[in-house]
């Protein structure tokens, strides 16, 4: 009984307080929120059967399940996208690896090149001074040779005291000739020597310098695409991102219409208990009618509205009768309704009384047709006395005057 008390509570809700409030939040709820219990709310309003709202509840379920699938498509082909620019940006990181590391081999070539260099220098230097001095050494010797002409050689040469010291003073005169043209050469060669190796430590230090330089153009290169990459790379993280909340909203809006559907299904289920009315309904009290079903100006707060059942206008105190057997289902107060009971007679069909000043019966109570139920009143949103009457089947409110002896 339990589970018709509360889904009857949440038929019920013609009551003018719930009814404000509950326009009010519908306009107060985005779109998004179709999803929550407040499913198919608004359809309660008369006019959509269970079985309606099932068959809108089903298909609203398949349409989210088909973008969910839609939704899971996409995020996988994004995720191929974020794994392929992942791939795309390790690939480049390790390029830029190997360039920074061909750079700094380059920088340290030139460094072995630049003290190769100074070394070579100081050597040149080193070799200069001694060649300068072999030089002066020549130049002195040769000046002192032949100041004065070749009598003094011939000088010298005469005075020797044999032929055989004469031969030998000969002979000792080409060698230091001789000896002078080698060195001279030397001279020559050494200088030439190293002026090459020079020329070619600051060629080879040239051609190192320009490598560096293509080396860092490509290192500037790489960083340049590594950070465009990592662009692409956020962009299509951030796009992945906003896809699986999606996917994760839709999930959840799924989930909400499950529930829904089973709901339904269950209250529709537990309509098929009982059988409906055999013959038509007692009328509840004895008093004249007032109001009548459908839409009218509201007696209180003056506007058109919908109104759900009829009301029979009879002194405070008059009784209250079950227009049919039945179970109570609800039995307390209920806001603009005021003390009012629900009665479940099978079938679908059921009978409320409000606006009472007593109520009589319990929940879970087996009532008789005819059977007193409580007593007229003015409780809730009421001007007097009077017994506001509703028939509803599955839960949607019918004229009760066509249901009535
Ligand atoms: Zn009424």
């Amino acid at each position: 009984m339990c589970l018709f008390k509360n889904f009857f509570k949440k038929l019920f809700c013609c009551d003018l307080k719930k009814t404000i409030i509950f326009f009010f939040i519908i306009l107060l709820i985005p779109a998004v929120f179709t999803g929550s219990n407040l499913i198919g709310l608004e359809k309660h309003l008369y006019g959509q059967s269970l079985e309606e709202e099932l068959e809108n509840v089903k298909k609203e379920r398949q349409e989210t399940k088909q973008k969910i699938e839609e939704a899971k498509k996409q995020e996988a082909s994004e995720l191929k996208e974020v794994k392929a620019v992942e791939t795309e940006l390790l690939a480049s990181l390790s390029q830029l690896d190997d360039l920074n590391d061909r750079m700094s081999k380059a920088k340290s070539a030139i460094d072995q090149s630049t003290i190769k260099m100074v070394l070579q220098e100081q050597e040149l230097k080193k070799i200069e001074g001694e060649l300068d001095q072999k030089f002066a050494v020549l130049n002195t010797r040769v000046a002192s040779i032949y100041k004065n002409g070749s009598t003094n050689i011939l000088e010298i040469l005469l005075k020797a005291d044999d032929f055989i010291e004469f031969v030998s003073r000969i002979k000792l005169m080409n060698l230091l000739a001789s000896q002078d043209a080698e060195i001279l050469k030397e001279i020559k060669d050494k200088r030439a020597a190293n002026l090459n190796i020079k020329k070619i430590i600051l060629d080879l230090r040239d051609m190192q310098k320009q490598k560096k330089a293509e080396i860092e153009k490509l290192v500037s290169d790489a960083e340049k695409k590594q950070r465009e990459i990592e662009n692409i790379y956020d962009e299509k993280s951030s796009i992945l991102a906003r896809t699986r909340a999606n996917k994760n909203a839709l999930l959840a809006l799924e989930k909400e219409f499950e529930i829904k559907e089973a709901e339904i299904t269950r209250i529709l289920e537990s309509y098929k208990y009982g059988n409906a009315p055999g013959e038509k309904f007692l009328w509840p009290v004895a008093g004249y009618l007032k109001s009548g079903f459908g839409y009218r100006v509201h007696p209180i707060f003056g506007y058109r509205r919908f109104h759900s059942g009829v009301d029979l206008v009879a002194p405070s105190g008059t009784l209250v009768k079950a227009a049919d057997g039945g179970d109570v289902i609800q039995a307390g107060y209920d806001g603009g309704y005021g003390y009012s009971v629900v009665i479940y007679h099978g079938g679908g069909f059921a009978t409320w009384y409000a606006h009472l000043s007593r109520i009589l019966v319990s929940v879970g109570q087996r009532v008789e047709r005819g059977q007193v139920v409580g007593l007229v009143g003015a409780t809730g949103w009421a001007t007097g006395p009077h017994l506001h009457f509703e028939v509803r089947i599955n839960g949607v409110a019918q004229n009760p005057l066509g249901f009535l002896q």
